[in-house]
């Protein structure tokens, strides 16, 4: 009989060692399907791999969208009894993604992934977490390659895994669905009612990979297997090619400290740019949900 979903998922944590014993993990979940069953595999399973488990939510300030993610990340956190951390991009800058996408006149998406990437290399380490989690899937690792692919940017898919390590700077980044696609993940968290959003973030057709999903929806329908095939391959070749991905250390912003290849990272210098002030971001305790039933953080 095939292996399950959740089978699969533990096999490559543990066949690849995505966590130690003794981790702190911090789950990136925006609400959806994929992020919610990333937070609900290992919170079942964070005791028999010696971890500890907690929820990072982003509050972008969409309107609608956001409560309603935020609605249902709840529901997860009492559902998992793992403690949920909420960063309010208002509170930070005063507006909204909507508002910073207006003042920044740059694509929602492109700063949106910006400020996701960022928070998510911080937050974690700053609340004492070593290793953050994504809910990023085969159709993503599919999106993000040919996208790299048609700009040009070889080094970045050298970056292609299920982990990167930490780094001084950066937790350790693992993607424990990055062989699973996207409707088996739907069909298995509505199985084991693991609870999530349907709602879509309003500015998804933008994104630069939404066009490619639905040509490899089409073209996996007529040979199944291709998307992990074409990950697999490209992987290889990677290896094969010997492409690198880029080597020189980072430095430290000498606002907030996050890594940077100049002086001041891409966040803080659009803070400048904003007149507001730069400085390491922090999750207040008030935004700290500890569900009943919970260990605490
Ligand atoms: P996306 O960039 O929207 O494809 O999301 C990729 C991954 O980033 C998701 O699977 C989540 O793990 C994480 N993520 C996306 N949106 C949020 C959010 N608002 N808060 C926390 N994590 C998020
Ligand atoms: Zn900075």
């Amino acid at each position: 009989m095939a292996k399950s979903i959740e089978e699969r998922v533990l096999g490559l944590i543990r066949g690849q060692r995505l966590v130690k014993r003794g981790d702190r993990v911090m789950v990136a979940v925006s609400g959806g399907k994929d992020s919610s069953t990333t937070a609900w595999i290992l919170a079942k399973h964070a005791e028999d791999l010696g971890i500890k488990v907690a929820l990072l939510h982003l509050y972008q300030g969409i309107p609608r969208y956001s409560d309603n993610a935020l609605k249902d990340v709840k529901k997860l956190a009492d559902k998992l009894k793992v403690p949920l951390y909420v960063h309010h991009w208002e509170d930070e800058w005063g507006m909204g993604l909507p508002g910073i996408v207006g003042r920044m006149r740059k694509a929602s998406c492109y700063i949106c992934g910006i400020l996701k990437r960022y928070y998510q290399n911080v937050l974690p380490l700053e609340m004492g977490y070593n290793v953050v989690a994504t809910g990023h899937n085969l159709d993503d690792a599919v999106g993000f390659t040919i996208n790299n692919l048609i700009t040009g940017q070889f080094e970045y898919i050298a970056r292609l895994s299920p982990v990167l390590p930490e780094s001084e700077l950066t937790p350790r980044k693992i993607k424990p669905l990055f062989w699973i696609q996207e409707k088996e993940i739907l069909a298995f968290a509505e199985e084991n009612n693991i609870p999530f959003s349907r709602c879509q973030c309003p500015f998804q057709q933008l994104a630069p990979t939404y066009h490619i999903r639905r040509a490899f929806d089409v073209v996996e329908e007529r040979r199944p297997g291709t998307r992990k095939a074409f990950v697999k391959n490209v992987m290889r070749l990677v290896e094969r090619a010997k492409v690198a991905p880029e080597e020189s250390k980072p430095n430290k912003c000498k606002y907030c400290g996050a890594p940077t290849r100049g002086k001041v990272c891409a966040v803080c210098k659009m803070k400048i740019r904003l007149g507001i002030k730069p400085e390491r971001p922090r999750i207040q305790k008030e935004h700290v949900y500890v569900p009943e039933g919970a260990e605490g953080i």
